[in-house]
């Protein structure tokens, strides 16, 4: 049987279930699960620490020069973050850096910088990536192209659990005025905005369990990987 590796393109607003099901479906298919939006997480959170002036051009492209993002599967089999070598899995998912990352995202040099980075990681195939521009902008010419929603109230609640099961209890309003300002800033800015590409299917998980996602997800997928 002719079997190819494939891309997965996963984008969608946040807190959509993007990542859970990307995660679980790279697990099952033996893929590489790359978090596009933990690369513009570490990045914020190297221009927080490093007090870099998101305005000043000239900061960030110095900055930019200094960041080495890279992924690592820990023995759980779960694939964390690292910047500059340090495991910043945890820290990345803080308030300080959801405050800012969709600011830090509008930058055009980031932007390309995030994506060089993302197209070598694919270059293999057998990847699942989740973000924003994945479909549109890294791999347009990925396989398969998914575009999740759900209602914000859902979004919001899964958000909020996600963050408690990491011990830190964020009040519900405060997520709810989080994703939506990043939501805001997602779709209206200038560089490669968050769109639902031409030929992506949309999944609206606002009634449906990951389990039930993922099926969905791994269904067209191995639909795709027959295919010559
Ligand atoms: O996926 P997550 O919600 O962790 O992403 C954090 C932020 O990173 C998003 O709100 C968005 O501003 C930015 N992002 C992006 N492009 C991507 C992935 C994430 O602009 N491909």
């Amino acid at each position: 049987m002719n079997i190819r590796k494939i891309i997965i393109a996963i984008d969608g607003y946040s807190a959509c279930g993007k990542s859970t099901t990307a995660k679980e479906t790279a697990k099952i298919l033996g893929y590489k699960y790359i978090d596009s939006g933990a690369m513009y997480r570490a990045v914020t959170m190297y221009f927080l620490d490093h007090h870099v002036a998101v305005t000043n051009l000239h900061e960030v492209k110095k900055a930019l020069a200094s960041i080495h993002i890279s992924f690592h599967v820990n023995s759980k089999n779960v694939t964390e973050t690292f910047l500059n070598g340090l495991n910043v899995e945890e820290e990345i998912r803080h308030m300080r850096v959801s405050e800012i990352v969709s600011q830090v995202s509008t930058i055009k040099e980031v932007r390309h910088a995030m994506v060089e980075q993302q197209r070598k990681l694919g270059k293999q195939r057998g990847i699942v990536m989740d973000g924003r521009d994945i479909g549109t902008v890294v791999f347009p010419d990925a396989e398969l192209k998914l575009f999740m929603t759900a209602n914000i109230l859902t979004r919001a609640f899964r958000r909020q659990k996600e963050l408690l099961d990491r011990d830190y209890l964020v009040d519900l309003d405060e997520v709810i005025e989080n994703i939506t300002n990043r939501d805001r800033l997602d779709t209206t800015r200038t560089e490669s905005p968050l769109r639902k590409a031409k030929d992506a299917l949309e999944i609206d998980t606002t009634h449906i369990t990951i389990d039930e996602q993922v099926d969905e997800v791994l269904r067209m997928a191995v639909s795709r990987m027959l295919k010559n």
